[in-house]
């Protein structure tokens, strides 16, 4: 009978940017598969030649993630061992990775994570912010319909928010994000394990002034809603209700249209009142 060794997936994480952030593991898992499936060969390839390593790669990314499963995972059926990797941090984190692995759950393949660097969870221990409850939203959607559903369950999370920004977008979110949060804190985390790795605090407006021509990989970590304070809203009265806005110095126009979000009302509703 045919003794045919098992496929494995190993999940292999890679630096965020400074090249020593690679475990002994990941790097011996590199040199002993017979593939690594990358996010971008030519990235990985600076890495591998870095550690001095040569071996056959093939291109995983967004646009031929279908394909480029099925053939895998008939590697893998057939006994090899591959490694995916990503541009950087851990695959299947705001990376490809998802699909192969769900294909390799349902093909009872082995799946194997060697863990290491990853951005969100750098990012998080080192801001201050509760790390009891998090949540990770990674980007933000584009879609305005979906970017305001999801501003909203930020406004009412009670835990900690993680997200993920590019430079260019970055002031359109604090923006945004000053729209629906009172004063919650919120700390930048920029270029980790980099030359220009730097930590900038503030509220979402406060943040607005500092960020004017920010450059480099941005992580956002928003503070949790304090619930006491969601509370205290649903108690106050109309009155109180505006001068809690009109106390941070919010202009009229923006604290009606926050009192009739809070209390889900229409802003008609709540401007007859104060006219
Ligand atoms: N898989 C990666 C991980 O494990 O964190 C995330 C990949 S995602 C496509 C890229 C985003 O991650 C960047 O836009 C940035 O928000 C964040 N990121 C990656 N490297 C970073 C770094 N060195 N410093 C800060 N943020 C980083």
């Amino acid at each position: 009978m045919e003794n045919k060794t098992e496929g494995e997936l190993y999940i292999v994480a890679t630096p965020i940017g400074n090249l020593e952030d690679i475990t002994l593991r990941a790097i011996r898992i590199l040199k002993e598969v017979d593939l690594i499936a990358a996010e971008d060969t030519r990235q990985t390839l600076k890495l591998l030649n870095h550690l001095e390593i040569k071996k056959t790669m093939i291109s995983y990314h967004r646009h031929n993630e279908g394909i480029r499963t099925e053939n895998l995972i008939k590697q893998l059926k057939d006994g090899k061992k591959i490694a995916l990797v990503s541009d950087a941090g851990t695959p299947g984190i705001c990376d490809p990775g998802e699909d192969i692995i769900k294909e390799c759950i349902k093909e009872n393949i082995k799946i194997i994570p060697i863990p290491g660097a990853c951005a969100m969870i750098n990012a998080l221990v080192i801001s201050g912010i509760s790390t009891k409850e998090f949540t990770f939203v990674g980007f933000l959607p584009l879609n305005k319909k979906n970017r305001r559903e999801k501003l909203e369950e930020i406004k009412k999370a009670n835990k900690t928010v993680i997200l993920y920004e590019a430079p260019h977008k970055l002031k359109n979110t604090l923006k945004d994000l000053s729209t629906i949060l009172v004063d919650r804190e919120i700390v930048l985390v920029r270029e980790l394990t980099k030359i220009h790795e730097e930590t900038i605090r503030g509220t979402a407006s406060k943040l607005q002034d500092n960020v004017e021509d920010i450059k480099g990989e941005i992580v956002l970590i928003i503070e949790g809603a304090k619930t006491k304070e969601i509370e205290q809203l649903d108690k106050m009265t109309l009155d109180e209700h505006y001068a809690f806005y009109e106390k941070q110095g919010i202009e009229k126009k923006e604290i009606i249209k926050r009192i009739a979000k809070d209390r889900n009302v229409s802003k008609n509703e709540i401007y007859i009142k104060f006219i």
